[in-house]
């Protein structure tokens, strides 16, 4: 066994010594011979082919020469700027070798005259080939070392290359900890699961990680550690899930009283489609048993999940207790209250609003409403969190649009009493279902896959600037059939500003072509007051004005079944999910609606797939696997959730079958042995011991 040998700090490892350690923990958080063995090249080069000089192309791909060094000079190549130079020579040429950083330690290092071995990327400058910082190698040594067909590259940062940790060196690092620990590594899966995924060795596959002989010995390495790192991640969340289901009670909602029977009877505004009732059922046996419900309601815009929400809350309240719905921004709050409000008032529900604009007094008489019990629901935006609203007796919590809310939020939630509330989490980024279960594992999901009847599919066009007259003329037809419009532009964080400018440019000549009194224009942006937002969303969704001018602060929720056009201003610097997400602002109403993508002339390969994907589905899921293709799934959410989850190895999007594999394993384990305590899981055991002490499975997930 060398767990403990893999637990020794990493400075004990011969050619690493303190300095070295320091810089391995700092840029890559390598801290311990464990750290060293798992972390991975990111790429492999082929290094069986040695060049002559004379054959170097300027492709720019990296090469492999074998010659020496015959002079070594420092070159000023602008003020104060200097770079190192090396004369590289083989019996067909010569080539500089250039360092612009490091020139104390290069220079020390090299040795003249002495036949040596560079590797790196060659580039042209007029009829001179050079290479910019190679790595080096004494040729005798190089014989030596480890050989291997396919040259493993790791991940480096610029400092690790200024003080002289090259690629080699980590390589030689890795030799270097084959031999101290003799590769004795413990093996992590039941031989039952080897064989029957004949996969290779614990071993086998961290050698041939880190020395492949062959591409196939690569293969079968980088399969193994994949559905290795996937695997025990779902084990981690799906037993998350069960202990949960066990031992985080619930209050059972035994009941389905007065108020959800009276609503369904007799006061639905329509009639439920198939996959609202289907997701109801599933809340209702969720939160009927004794185990704290957590779930995620999946569901394309306009697929109703409101009135399941609200449906959800009056078993709540029949009960007898109280259920609140949290939602992203104040005007979706004040949507939902509103619309909330109709649905309570003919059941005589008490329902109120807190936001961070709520006045100090009708502050004061929520907190009292809510402490003895009288008020059933409270909607709300992130003010639901603080410390001074406390519950009676909360039984339910609604989450809408569910990434702008952190797990930690979530979890704040649960913790205002003894026992949790249900938790219900809605959502309508769909998210590809694989990904939901590594993302969301330990939530169960249901999806509404269903639209409501009569609704008409959305026409989305895609017109350049050069037609805006047209597009206009467009407008200004459908206004004159009563219809409503928005129009949106941009707003990203970092370009604020400009973004602002834009807008209001866009404003202006907007108010210019729709002139007052015929037309009248609503504006909406993050910079206006909350009142204002108010009474300009009011405005518009009374129908007083009839073109929203706005940026993305509508995106989430807003609806006025009236609006029949969106328009997306540059569009192309939108993503997919979020141009889908705006898109279901319209279409909401009997009419037919339209989405129309603006855009230059200049259209990257990648803005053109997007503009071509809106326009050919409507299917929040078909773009969601779009997008996941185009853009990995850290940005999937929308937000800055870079690496939504911290693999070392395995890749989401790319190793999604390698990911439900690990899926059906882990569960089929955990249902037959739910604790591990079959003597052949063991191993798997041990694993997870391990690590849970070392991580969080929250850690995965940012
Ligand atoms: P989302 O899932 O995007 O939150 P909403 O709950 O806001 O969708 O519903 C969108 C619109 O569809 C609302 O106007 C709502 O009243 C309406 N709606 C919801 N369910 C149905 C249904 N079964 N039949 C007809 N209209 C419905
Ligand atoms: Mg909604």
């Amino acid at each position: 066994m060398s767990n403990n040998l893999l637990e020794t700090p990493i400075e004990y490892l011969k050619g690493v010594g303190p300095s070295r350690g320091q810089l391995l923990r700092k840029e890559l958080g390598i801290h311990k011979y464990g750290d060293l063995i798992n972390f991975f090249p990111n790429r492999y080069i082929d290094r069986t082919r040695y060049y002559k000089i004379n054959e170097l192309q300027n492709t720019g791909s990296e090469v492999q020469l074998i010659g020496k060094i015959i002079n070594i000079k420092t070159v000023e190549f602008a003020k104060n700027k200097k770079r190192l130079v090396a004369t590289f020579v083989d019996e067909t040429g010569a080539l500089d070798l250039n360092w612009f950083q490091g020139h104390k330690w290069v220079r020390e290092s090299l040795k003249l005259n002495e036949p040596c071995v560079i590797f790196g990327k060659c580039s042209l400058y007029g009829s001179q080939f050079s290479m910019a910082h190679p790595e080096i190698e004494l040729l005798s040594e190089h014989e030596k070392s480890l050989r291997s067909a396919m040259q493993p590259v790791y991940p480096s940062t610029e400092t690790l290359t200024n003080r002289g940790i090259s690629n080699r060196t980590i390589n030689k690092l890795m030799e270097q900890l084959f031999i101290e620990t003799q590769a004795l590594f413990t093996e992590t899966f039941p031989s039952y699961l080897i064989e029957e995924l004949k996969l290779i060795s614990k071993k086998a596959a961290l050698f041939n990680i880190h020395f492949p002989k062959s591409t196939e010995a690569l293969s079968k390495a980088q399969f193994r550690l994949k559905f290795e790192e996937l695997f025990f991640i779902q084990l981690q969340l799906i037993t998350k899930n069960l202990i949960r289901k066990h031992k985080i009670k619930g209050h059972p909602f035994t009941k389905v009283g007065e108020l959800f029977n009276d609503f369904y009877q007799n006061h639905l505004p329509f009639q439920l489609t198939n996959a609202q009732k289907r997701v109801i059922k599933e809340i209702r046996s969720d939160m009927g048993s004794n185990a704290q419900m957590n779930r995620l309601l999946q569901g394309d815009v306009g697929s109703g999940k409101t009135i399941v929400a609200f449906m959800s809350m009056l078993l709540a309240i029949d009960n007898g207790f109280q259920a609140c719905l949290m939602a992203p921004t104040e005007i979706l709050a004040n949507q939902h209250f509103i619309g909330l409000s109709e649905l309570a008032q003919t059941l005589g529900i008490n329902i109120k609003i807190l936001t961070g604009s709520t006045k100090t007094a009708a502050r004061k008489i929520i907190h009292e409403e809510l402490e003895n019990g009288s008020l059933h629901i409270l909607i709300g935006t992130h003010a639901l969190l603080e410390d001074k609203v406390k519950f009676q007796n909360l039984g339910l919590s609604v989450i809408d649009e569910q990434h702008r809310f952190g797990v930690e939020q979530r979890s704040k939630l649960w913790k205002k009493n003894d026992i949790p509330p249900h938790v219900l989490v809605m959502t309508a980024t769909p998210i590809p279902r694989t990904l939901a279960m590594s993302l969301y594992g330990d939530l169960d999901i249901s999806v509404i896959d269903e639209l409501p009847p009569g609704r008409k599919p959305i026409q989305t066009v895609h017109r350049f600037d050069s037609n805006r007259l047209k597009v206009w003329k467009f407008l200004r037809d459908e206004i004159a059939l009563g219809r409503q419009i928005y129009i949106v532009y941009p707003l990203i964080q970092e370009s604020e500003k400009m973004d602002y400018k834009d807008l209001m440019d866009g404003y202006e000549s907007i108010s210019r072509d729709f002139p007052l009194p015929q037309y009248s224009i609503s504006i909406l942006h993050g910079k206006m007051k909350p009142a204002d937002k108010d009474s300009e969303m009011k405005r518009f969704s009374e129908g007083k004005t009839n073109i929203m001018v706005a940026t993305t602060v509508i995106e989430v929720g807003v609806n006025v079944p009236n609006a029949s056009v969106m328009i997306i201003e540059s569009a192309e610097r939108f993503g997919l999910s979020q141009l889908h997400q705006l898109r279901g602002r319209v279409g909401r109403g009997a009419e037919q609606s339209y989405c129309i993508l603006m855009t230059s002339h200049k259209l990257s390969a990648d803005s053109k797939t997007r503009m071509e994907t809106m326009v050919s589905t409507n299917d929040g899921f078909e773009i969601a696997e779009v997008d996941l293709k185009l853009r990995g799934p850290g940005d999937l959410m929308g937000t800055q959730q870079s690496g939504v989850l911290n693999l070392q190895i395995a890749d989401i999007v790319r190793d999604r079958d390698i990911l439900s594999l690990g899926r059906n394993y882990a569960l089929k384990i955990l249902k037959e042995d739910p604790a591990l305590q079959k003597p052949e899981h063991a191993v798997l055991k041990a694993v997870f011991i391990e690590l849970t002490k070392k991580k969080n499975i929250w850690n995965y997930i940012s």
